[in-house]
Order: C-alpha cells, then sequence, then structure tokens
C-alpha cells in the first residue's frame, strides 16, 4: 500500500551514503574505529560517560537486565503499555516481569504509585519506558529505588536526545537503553546502545556484548594483544561498522530533527484542540524537553477504533497503536490475571498520528481534517 501520509519515514541524506562507502572502502567491517566514535560522541550527546554499541534495542535490555544482576526468583516491576521487548528481556534472565499501571489518560508512564504497591521482598528492579520520548517521573522514582535497594533500568528507545531537569534520559538509572530500529528518532536500521556513568557496569557490559572475551578481534589487529581469557558467558551482540557509519551520520542530525518534531507536534496540538475534550491529547503539559517521537491521541470512549483507523487509511493516511498491553498477550498469561485499568482504557482508545521530521506542516492539515471527518 502506497500511503500518501506514512506513520513515520527516515531521514536520510548523501552523509550517511558517503560514511559508509568510506566503511566499505576500509575493509574493517565490524567493531573497529568507527564504532568506537559513535560510542564516545553517543555518549558525549546524551551526558552519559560510557555508551557500549550494541545488535539492537532488545539486546541492550537484555545486557541491561544481566548487569543489574536480575536473575531467577527476581522480579521487575515494568509497565505493560510498552513494546513487549521491554518485558522479554526479563524473562531471558529468568527473571519476572510485574506490571505497574501508566499514571493517568494524560501522563502515559509508569506510575510512581503504582511502582510502590508493587514493590515486593522479591523485587530487584525497575524498568522505566518514556513513552514517546516523555520524560517519566524520574525524581520519584529514583527516591522509591534508592529508599527499597533497587536498580533502575530506563527503556529510552523513544527517547535520544530527550531531557529531564537539563540531564539526558537514559542516564537517570543505573543503566540506559536506546534502540536504532527504523522508525526510531536515529535509526541505523537494526542497531542499540546501553549507557552508564558506572565503570564496573561499562566493563561487564563490554564483556558480555562479545562473548565475555578479555580482546577483541580490533585490539589483536591492532598489536594490543595476541590472545584472550572468557570470564563470562557471554554473547555477540556486536554492532558493525556500517551501521556505525550510519549512527554517526544520524547522530550529527538528530537534534535538528527533534526540534522539527517538536514543533511539528505543537502544530498538532494547536490543530486538534478543536476537538478537545472528544479527543484526549496526551502529555500536552508534560515536564522536561522532549525526542517527540510519537504523536498519540485518544479516540472517545464510545468510538469505535478499527472503523476510525480504517477511515484514515481511506484517507490514504496511516496510523498505528503503541501499545497493545503486553499483560494482555497469550505469552504472559500465568493464570494470575492482572488488572492494569487506566493502561487498559488508554490501549483501547489510543491512536498514533503519523510523525517525522520530513513531514510537511501541509500534511498536519490534511491529517487534522482525516481526523475530524473520521471520528464522527
Ligand atoms: C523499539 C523498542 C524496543 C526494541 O528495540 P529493537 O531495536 O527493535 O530491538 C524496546 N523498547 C521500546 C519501547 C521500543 O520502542
Amino acid at each position: 500500500m502506497e500511503w500518501k501520509i506514512p506513520l513515520s519515514d527516515i531521514d536520510f541524506g548523501p552523509e550517511e551514503s558517503a560514511l559508509v562507502q568510506d566503511v566499505l572502502n576500509s575493509r574493517w567491517l565490524t567493531m573497529g574505529g568507527v564504532t568506537q566514535k559513535f560510542e564516545t560522541e553517543f555518549a558525549e550527546y546524551v551526558g552519559a560517560k560510557h555508551a557500549i554499541a550494541v545488535t539492537n534495542g532488545t539486546a541492550a535490555l537484555h545486557l541491561a537486565c544481566l548487569v543489574v544482576g536480575l536473575g531467577p526468583g527476581d522480579e521487575a516491576i515494568v509497565p505493560s503499555l510498552t513494546f513487549v521487548a521491554t518485558a522479554n528481556a526479563v524473562r531471558y534472565v529468568g527473571a519476572t516481569p510485574v506490571f505497574a499501571d501508566i499514571t493517568s489518560q494524560n501522563d502515559l508512564n509508569i506510575s510512581p504509585d503504582s511502582i510502590e504497591r508493587l514493590i515486593s521482598q522479591r523485587t530487584q528492579a525497575i524498568i522505566v519506558v518514556h513513552y514517546g520520548g516523555y520524560p517519566c517521573e524520574m525524581e520519584q522514582i529514583l527516591t522509591l529505588a534508592r529508599n527499597n535497594n533497587l536498580m533502575v533500568i530506563e527503556d529510552a528507545a523513544h527517547a535520544v536526545g530527550a531531557e529531564l531537569r537539563g540531564r539526558g534520559l537514559g542516564t537517570w538509572g543505573n543503566v540506559g537503553c536506546f534502540s536504532f530500529f527504523s522508525n526510531k528518532n536515529l535509526t541505523t536500521g537494526e542497531g542499540g546502545m546501553v549507557v552508564t556513568n558506572r565503570d564496573d557496569i561499562a566493563e561487564q557490559l563490554r564483556l558480555l556484548r562479545s562473548h565475555g572475551m578479555t580482546s577483541l578481534t580490533w585490539d589483536r589487529h591492532r598489536g594490543h594483544a595476541w590472545s584472550y581469557d572468557v570470564v563470562a558467558l557471554g554473547y555477540n551482540y556486536r554492532l558493525d561498522e556500517i551501521r556505525s557509519a550510519i549512527g554517526c551520520a544520524q547522530l550529527a542530525k538528530v537534534e535538528k530533527n527533534n526540534e522539527r518534531r517538536r514543533c511539528l507536534t505543537q502544530l498538532y496540538r494547536d490543530a486538534l484542540q478543536e476537538l478537545v475534550p472528544k479527543v484526549g491529547l496526551p502529555f500536552h503539559n508534560h515536564v522536561g524537553k522532549t525526542s517527540a517521537h510519537l504523536m498519540p491521541i485518544l479516540l472517545p470512549a464510545d468510538a469505535k477504533r478499527e472503523t476510525f483507523m480504517g477511515r484514515m487509511k481511506e484517507h490514504g493516511i496511516q496510523t498505528s497503536i503503541h501499545y497493545p498491553p503486553i499483560h494482555t498477550f497469550t505469552a504472559y498469561q500465568n493464570g494470575n490475571p492482572v488488572e492494569l485499568p487506566v493502561t487498559e482504557d488508554v490501549a483501547n482508545r489510543e491512536v498514533t498520528l503519523p510523525l517525522y521530521p520530513t513531514l510537511a506542516e501541509q500534511d498536519i492539515v490534511v491529517v487534522v481534517e482525516a481526523v475530524r471527518q473520521s471520528i464522527s
């Protein structure tokens, strides 16, 4: 299907092609100077001491769960209104995800009150997700973590370049995880990054990313090592130089593109205002600097979402849902039904409108007119 206005689009130009060509010409294809450059520049951009490039955001979350010490018998409190990878990562290490509700129809992030009610003797970690690039209430969540001796992982897959009180999202907790999947604000096709301010955690992450080996092919190539030991059960979660080159080119424009996304979001909000309160506009009074990854709206409680999305499709406009909640998936039924009233209400009514830096201002007028016609 050829959409008149797709849900998302990437901003690739000659910069990406040129840097990829340089890598191909260099004949060094994985974990070398370009990946190191991408890591250094990314760490500096988000304000983290360390950044470790990995294969994808899910691998980032898996490593994060390992390095915060999650394991069998432990629980991690996670939102249900997120991509399934957030909770899957907890299960990869044998721990149990415990689902918390979101704050409200306006704040779709994990609720600190809900977290507090779910803390048990077995709780080892909290994983927060900055939905759409809008900051979670990190101060309250870090206080809860401190008082209960819990580790905090940030799933910052939507939040590259977003900030709360001037501090980059992904750098508030013990470990931050980013995704560079095709529809994210910064993309390398597949790719991800783990950030941390702790030297010991960074060292663990680097080991686990590459088979638990104490030296890399790259070190041996440069004559820095000739053998290696294996000191942990590691994985091959390395990022290649080709993707890192794309990452460097994308990083150079993410700030400008995020600004454009914020600008387009404001245009959406202004144009949709006439439909409020029939249509809900979450995060209308959010704090901090968002990366504006998504443009979610809430349909009226009695609206038929499928019909609405079908009508939008007739207008040539692609819409989506973020997200079918994880606790309702077949693979997450374990005989203990969970009730998350706010998550369930929002998940039934949410529709995501097109948002990407190359979206034209005129397109927003077209989308909002289609929303107005499709909603009645
Ligand atoms: C995209 C995404 C992931 C997974 O990232 P991949 O790079 O696709 O593995 C995890 N969590 C959230 C919230 C995401 O949006």
